[in-house]
């Protein structure tokens, strides 16, 4: 008799293991009482990937670094379990309005839907939450977001994830060369990853891609039109030069850090409890001392 009773304990928990680790990574996919195991399971670890919906190209969807980043966040969710939130896409792109397709919401929403998107995932218990981001864009964006962060207290922390350029030596090595910053060689190798149905080669060549150079200005003089400056057709780089080999070298190095963000992430107790402190002590400045 107590050697059934083993066996069938032995079953039960295996059962319950193999059903915790069948929760689906995508928030959206979760019922109300998965959801609450999954935030368990994640350790309140939740990744927020955004895209953007702007012209790739000639050649790549408009959804190009929505798509991107969703497949290299749900992957590496996967792997070191953490809660993906559904597709998200309000961010900063004014520099694309003058092609078709792009959705570039105006700036305080950008922030406020943002913030409100934080808020929300942390009231339901993300209360570390990873901004993974896929636009070139948002890269200003994000830091002065999470920046924005300290502006009041609150109950979890924000991290954000900046594009990853993988290093141009392979293997395989980038076959072209010059700027490749927008459904180039790169992003359009990951995208034969990601969605290669989506992906037409034979246009690929179309439209060039090549740095026009129209502005003369010091390095470090910044100035919005800077991007329209060079790349008129919002192209920069060389698709056709995309393979697969590289694509898959890109994503593979993309979700390695991901993956040792999550587990970064989980293992911080350190940035809550010092904004805390730090927020308990933006209440009385004057008994701040050194
Ligand atoms: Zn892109």
């Amino acid at each position: 008799m107590p050697r059934i009773f083993l066996v069938l304990t032995v079953l039960l928990v295996t059962l319950l293991a193999q059903g915790q680790a069948r929760l689906s990574v995508h928030w959206e996919e979760l019922t109300a009482a998965d959801f609450r195991s999954a935030i368990e399971q994640s350790k309140g670890t939740c990744l927020l990937p955004f895209g953007i919906v702007e012209k790739h190209g000639p050649h790549l969807p408009l959804g190009t670094d929505l798509l991107k980043v969703r497949y290299a966040a749900l992957r590496a969710a996967e792997q070191e379990y953490a809660v993906v939130f559904p597709e998200y896409y309000f961010g900063q792109i004014f520099e694309a309005k003058h092609e078709p397709g792009t959705i570039a919401y105006s700036t305080h929403l950008q922030l406020e839907l943002l913030q409100e998107t934080t808020d929300e995932m942390a009231r339901n218990g993300c209360k570390k939450v990873i901004i993974v981001n896929g636009h070139g864009g948002n890269e200003n964006l994000l830091p002065f977001f999470a920046q924005t962060q300290l502006e009041k207290p609150h109950d979890y922390v924000v991290y954000v994830l900046p594009i990853v350029e993988a290093p141009p030596a392979g293997p395989p090595a980038m076959k072209s060369s010059g700027p490749d910053m927008h459904a180039g060689e790169s992003e359009t190798s990951k995208m034969l990853i990601a969605r290669p149905d989506l992906v037409h080669m034979d246009r690929a060549n179309q439209e060039s891609g090549a740095d026009q150079a129209r502005l003369k200005l010091p390095g470090d003089l910044y100035t919005a039109i800077w991007w329209y400056a060079r790349f008129p057709d919002h192209y920069s780089g060389q698709g056709s030069a995309a393979t697969r080999e590289r694509g898959k070298f890109e994503m593979d190095d993309w979700n390695k850090v991901i993956v040792d963000a999550i587990r970064a992430v989980k293992a911080d107790e350190t940035s809550l409890r010092l904004q805390n402190e730090f927020f308990e002590k933006t209440k009385h400045p004057l008994d701040t001392r050194q």
